[in-house]
């Protein structure tokens, strides 16, 4: 039967490469109720269907939980169907929407209220939500999390959008207290506003100007200060997209004395660098920046050593007018343009690529885009892995395949990406969620899903 129709009963799906938590070998994976119900070996299991994947690999679905959907509000940026389509047309099962750019942002239950009923029968994928902390709403964070947001989200440098201010030192204080009382985890884009304002500012269409404006120091910095408050405070902090290597080091000795801290980053500082940034493609512009080839191999190098618990998109897009990109007739200005990377459907070919030039496998890839961040948000045993009782959320993924990224032919809303162009290796055929084969035509099954209030 085509891959396209799901079956009511019990599904047996085989291939040769099924990608398990203890390693990649040949197996059946017996799929019902929406659950693994058993992982045999491979040619053992019968059922009324068995899908055959021969030589394509079967992984977990990715997680993502870095997305920024945007509605309601600038629905015109992202959509949740839109965003979701593309989640799973790129392998990704489960979506951790971020709080901000949504008009209101995720900051009080009323926000998270108005996500939820617009988000309702739009999503193809699951789909989950971080609350985000601003100056003063210290008291809205309990309530926030009791409502099954799975963290909150705070900007220690300006965040882009006047409705989600970033924190000063003393609101930073207040909110990791309120976080350490209540047991969230508390997630911080990390970028040092007075290092960020003594940096050199030139406008224009040199992506160099643009890179020497956002310095490493300014994440050096905000981390170096961030980990001081945790540590103080006992908060359990996660830094998200790091770009700078220099923040490795800090990390480091942070987690050597004992500080709660994990620590993310993102495809397009794995596998794009400065060099290769047009002139007045705002396409690559997001914050912190892409920065330059020597910084992604230590990048990868911590990478390996387990020095990151993801790898996650942080997909944020917006219009064609905010991205000011010079091919569609805008000013190609790196300084005025919307940051944000459009990359949804494109992180796990875009990671493969790299990935695998650098002898890495599949396993290493399932661990940085599904097991790593399942387990950042406390989903482990249901999310992130092929294995007994976890959902049948599951990706078809063929792992020599090559194809040209189209911008317009992509799921998310605005045809932007600065991987257009761009030959990847490592296709996704089909998507399962809870054993159900997605079909981004059809009617979405997603479900809204909310932080596991057991740890
Ligand atoms: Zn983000």
């Amino acid at each position: 039967m085509p891959l396209s129709e799901t079956p009511s009963g019990p599904v047996v799906i085989r291939s040769r490469r099924v990608v398990l938590p203890d390693g990649e070998r040949p197996a059946d994976v017996l799929v019902r109720d929406g659950r693994i119900a058993a992982v045999a070996e491979h040619g053992s299991l019968t059922a009324e269907t068995v899908t055959d994947l021969g030589e394509i690999a079967l992984l977990p679905g990715l997680v993502d939980t870095h997305v920024h959907v945007n509605e309601p509000g600038r629905t015109e940026w992202e959509g949740f169907a839109t965003a979701t389509r593309a989640a799973a047309a790129g392998g990704v099962t489960t979506v951790i929407d971020m709080p901000l750019n949504s008009i209101p942002p995720t900051t009080t239950v009323d926000g998270l209220d108005a996500k939820r009923k617009i988000a309702e029968g739009q999503a193809w994928v699951d789909l989950g939500f971080w609350g985000g902390a601003i100056p003063g709403n210290a008291a809205d964070l309990e309530p926030l999390h009791d409502a099954g947001v799975f963290g909150f989200k705070s900007f220690l440098a300006p965040s882009g959008v006047d409705e989600f201010p970033h924190v000063e030192q003393a609101d930073l204080e207040t909110a990791l207290a309120e976080q350490a009382r209540i047991g969230a985890l508390a997630i911080i884009h990390a970028e040092d506003p007075a290092v960020l304002e003594a940096a050199p500012q030139q406008p224009g269409v040199h992506y160099r100007d643009f890179l020497a404006s956002r310095p490493d120091d300014a994440e050096a910095a905000a981390v170096a200060r961030l980990l001081d408050t945790a540590r103080r405070t006992g908060a359990r902090v996660h830094i998200l997209h790091v770009s700078s290597a220099a923040v490795l080091p800090l990390l480091r000795q942070a987690r050597a004395d004992g500080v709660r801290v994990t620590a993310e980053t993102c495809p397009h500082y794995l596998t794009l660098a400065a060099e290769e940034v047009p002139d007045g493609d705002t396409a690559f512009k997001c914050c912190p920046p892409i920065r330059d080839e020597s910084n992604r191999d230590q990048l990868w190098a911590a990478l390996a050593n387990g020095e990151f618990i993801a790898v996650v998109s942080d997909h944020s897009p917006s219009t064609l007018d905010l991205k000011l990109l010079a091919k569609y007739g805008g000013s190609g200005d790196f300084a005025a343009a919307w940051g944000g990377i459009a990359s949804l459907q494109l992180g796990l070919p875009a990671i493969w690529t790299e990935a695998r030039r650098r002898g890495h496998s599949l396993s290493d890839v399932v661990r940085w885009m599904s097991s790593g961040p399942a387990s950042l948000v406390g989903l482990t045993g249901t999310k992130g892995a092929i294995a007994v009782g976890h959902d049948a959320d599951l990706v078809a993924f063929d792992a020599d395949g090559t194809f040209a990224v189209i911008a317009e032919e992509l799921h998310h809303r605005n045809p932007v990406t600065p991987y257009a162009g761009k030959t990847l290796t490592g296709a996704v055929r089909t998507t399962w969620l809870r054993g159900r084969v997605v079909d981004v035509t059809a009617e979405p099954f997603g479900r809204q899903i909310a932080r596991p209030t057991t740890r």
